[in-house]
């Protein structure tokens, strides 16, 4: 593996292609046909007008009146809970999937745990017209039924895995078993900032499609760049999509929030970037949750979007050099930003992001009053309503 070992597959110390020799194959044809699509003029047209008429970009970057008042400065929202299907998920599964078709590729395959990047997966592919299959743990295809049925709806087939702790990563396993034996028609499509290279590089770039409308929007009102840019971090796709663009921005301060769970000194929680170490997990070196013994250890969160043992190693990357500060929010924290806003601005923000608002909250003393802050908004709460019901 060492020899075959290249720079450009990392982040800093970060990311690199940690698979068996059978995957190098498949990863070096999708970063191959990335590179030649990805600046095509017929592909970003097509990708452009799937944005624009389909997952009705741009957002809206809202100026969120109240909540800023009760904050004592100024935050704008961007709306991403505006998106087709309730979520930024969309945005990465059209552009892979488009990519796939202009590979050539029959059928697309994924994984998904909660359901909610099976069911980008699955729109995407209904509105494509590709044959779609997602790996999804028994246990999780029981947890999730609901999401199992949306897929179904969309014409994509939910292969249940009942092999080892039946959940996402047993998923994960047979997802990428059934690419390594079919890769001549299958595309493999990630649904956060993950795993082996090209994927985090391909991941963010589709992604970056909510940072570069920010830069836009944000100059236009404000008419300049804003002093922070916050966002929840599960693997890190919302957060780095709104973070990379301004990367060069040296003024311009970004704030990654974690789940916390049931508070990082349990071991209920999801804070990665806080509470993990270095090492190696799905194809990928990063900051890995682990026990004294170096295992995986399970992960817990409120929201299922936050609830992953590792980081997309951008973010390991951006802590590194300390690009990007983070934080974390615990489930309670996540409650109060998701009742605050629902009351606040009528907006009834997904679980994952009110851990962002719970975090801004309670953390309002820290900013000035000429702070101008622009939050992501990665999701709608709908899907939450019933969770947060029953904890109250
Ligand atoms: C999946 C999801 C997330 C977490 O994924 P990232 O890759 O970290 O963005 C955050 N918010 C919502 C609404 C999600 O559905």
């Amino acid at each position: 593996m060492k020899s075959k070992d290249q720079k450009k597959w990392y982040f800093g110390e970060f990311g690199g292609r940690f698979v068996p020799e059978t995957l190098y194959s498949c990863l070096d044809e999708l970063e191959k046909n990335y590179f030649r699509y990805y600046k095509n003029e017929k592909f970003l047209k097509l990708l452009n007008s799937f944005l624009t008429s389909y997952v009705g970009r741009p957002t809206p970057l809202y100026f969120a009146k109240e909540l800023s008042s009760y904050c004592g400065f100024k935050i704008y929202l961007k709306r991403e809970d505006l998106c087709h299907t309730g979520a930024h998920k969309i945005n990465n599964a059209i552009g892979q999937v488009l990519l796939a078709k202009f590979m050539g590729k029959k059928r697309i395959i994924a994984e998904t745990g909660a359901g909610q990047h099976g069911v980008a997966t699955a729109t995407a592919c209904a509105v494509l017209g590709i044959k779609c299959e997602i790996y999804m743990g028994e246990e999780d295809v029981k947890r999730q039924a609901l999401n199992v049925y949306r897929m179904n709806l969309l014409g994509a087939n939910v292969l249940s895995v009942s092999s080892g702790s039946k959940t996402l990563k047993d998923a994960i396993n047979e997802c990428l078993r059934d690419w390594v034996s079919n890769v001549k028609d299958t595309f493999y499509v990630i649904g956060s900032v993950v795993g082996p290279f090209p994927y985090p590089l391909i991941v963010r770039n589709f992604q970056s499609v909510i940072g570069e409308e920010t830069k836009r929007q944000i100059l236009k009102y404000e008419k300049r760049l804003p002093d922070y840019l916050i966002a929840c971090v599960g693997g890190g796709s919302n957060a780095i999509g709104l973070f990379h663009p301004f990367f060069y921005n040296k003024n311009v301060k970004m704030i990654g929030v974690e789940a916390a769970g049931k508070g990082i000194n349990t071991n209920m929680h999801a804070a990665t970037l806080a509470k993990g170490k270095v090492g190696i997990l799905h194809g990928m070196k990063t900051y890995v949750l682990t026990d004294d013994n170096g295992q995986v250890t399970p992960t817990h969160s409120i929201s299922a979007g936050l609830d992953y043992p590792a980081v997309g190693p951008e973010h390991s990357y951006y802590k590194s050099i300390n690009r990007a500060e983070y934080v974390f929010a615990d489930d309670e924290t996540a409650i109060l930003g998701f009742e605050l806003l629902s009351k606040l601005e009528g907006i009834i923000p997904a679980l994952e992001p009110a851990h962002a608002i719970g975090w801004l909250i309670k953390n309002k003393k820290k900013f000035h009053p000429k702070d101008i802050v622009v939050l992501s908004l990665s999701g709608r709460g709908d899907k939450d309503v019933e969770i947060v019901k029953n904890i109250l």
